[in-house]
């Protein structure tokens, strides 16, 4: 097989949607799969709608693009606020978009507009995670403004949480966005039909029963590719954590020094790394570097492997526990993280391959 190799299996993750959206349905909340740590890819997206999610949701209009050009046809959610050159694509291409501006709300309503169309829009609440959002106290005088956009329906309230600040959903900022939608549904005499909690951060309160009943909606990526909650990355329960395997090859392997020889400065990467005096040790390069992913998001299956670093080009890691069990031309297996998996789905040096599922029809 071609290496270095990112296995998915779309089994795996059908499983792993199934589960999420169970929990959820639990307790009145609806989900939207989350793709764009695959760039998009159509059949992990196929595999989550099998798995019960109600829509998909992206980040770029170009994974958006993607997913239709080979034929995923389910509702789509623009995650992303848009760009304010990019409203016309975003009308085109989604069937609702997350805002947080009145200047591209008014851009998506005249493009709308002039598509005979009407842009439902879900207005985005900073908590406190201080990424996007509009933030509580302008709230009111924000939707009055959209509700005068003739090619604008808002279709309810979001909040995205665990993102920039680090902050963790609880049932206290939960409630207040809930409160924020109370508020507006009072002051202006409409219906929000869509509170959007969140994304994986938030199952823990909803699998907890605390998450306020108002919230109907979730949006997940991470506990579906990776079987993970976010908060504090424990493994969901019944689901799996290996839907996505990265296999490199060893290019190198020797015994060196543990510590460089030599006077001194930055890596290829600009950075002072740290070493310790281990004495010799087995050492193995492997086929991936930093341009295909994150070597700090690498969990080598075989425990005796230990990921000491990496250049664009190499991954090096320490196999001297695996001693006679490791040779050149040996396949070494990662579970990577959500950034070690972004960086090695974006990689054109890495092969996809699907596994454990029935080929599409
Ligand atoms: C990426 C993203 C999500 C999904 O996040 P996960 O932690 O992968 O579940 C949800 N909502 C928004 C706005 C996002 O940008």
């Amino acid at each position: 097989m071609g290496r270095p190799c990112l296995t998915i299996d779309l089994t795996k993750l059908e499983h792993n949607a199934r589960a999420i959206v169970g929990v959820c349905a639990r307790h009145g909340i609806s989900v939207t799969g989350v793709t764009k740590g695959t760039c998009g890819h159509p059949e992990v997206a196929n595999a989550m709608l099998r798995g019960g999610v109600s829509s998909i949701g992206e980040s770029r209009l170009e994974n958006v693009r993607r997913l239709r050009e080979a034929g995923v046809a389910a509702p789509m959610l623009m995650l992303r606020v848009p760009a304010l050159s990019r409203v016309e694509e975003v009308v085109e291409a989604v069937d609702a978009s997350l805002d947080s501006e009145l200047a591209v709300l008014a851009a998506l309503s005249q493009a709308a507009r002039r598509r005979g169309r009407v842009h439902p829009a879900i207005v985005m609440v900073d908590l406190g995670d201080l990424r996007e959002g509009v933030w509580p106290d302008d709230l009111v005088p924000f939707v009055r403004q959209v509700l005068a956009l003739p090619g604008i329906r808002i279709a309810g309230l979001g909040a995205n949480l665990s993102c920039f600040g680090g902050v963790i959903p609880t049932a206290e900022n939960m409630q207040r966005l809930v409160n924020c939608a109370l508020e507006i549904e009072k002051t202006f005499g409409i219906e929000l039909v869509w509170i959007s909690g969140g994304n994986t951060s938030a199952l823990p309160l909803v699998a907890a029963g605390r998450m306020p009943a108002r919230v109907n909606h979730l949006r997940i990526g991470e506990a579906i590719l990776l079987g993970r909650e976010t908060v504090h990355r424990t493994p969901w329960p019944g689901t799996h954590q290996d839907a996505f395997l990265l296999h490199t090859e060893v290019i190198e392997l020797k015994r060196k020094p543990s510590f460089p020889i030599g006077e001194r400065a930055e890596d290829a990467f600009g950075e002072a790394p740290r070493f310790e005096d281990r004495g010799a040790r087995d050492r193995a390069l492997l086929d991936v570097g930093r341009e295909d992913v994150t070597p700090e998001g690498l969990v080598p299956l075989d425990p005796r492997v230990e990921v000491l670093g990496a250049s664009s080009d190499y991954l090096i890691v320490d196999v001297t526990q695996a001693r006679g069990d490791v040779r050149v031309g040996d396949e070494l297996v990662f579970a990577p993280s959500y950034a070690a998996l972004l960086a090695a789905m974006d990689s054109a040096y890495v092969e996809k391959r699907l596994v454990g599922a029935p080929a599409a029809p």
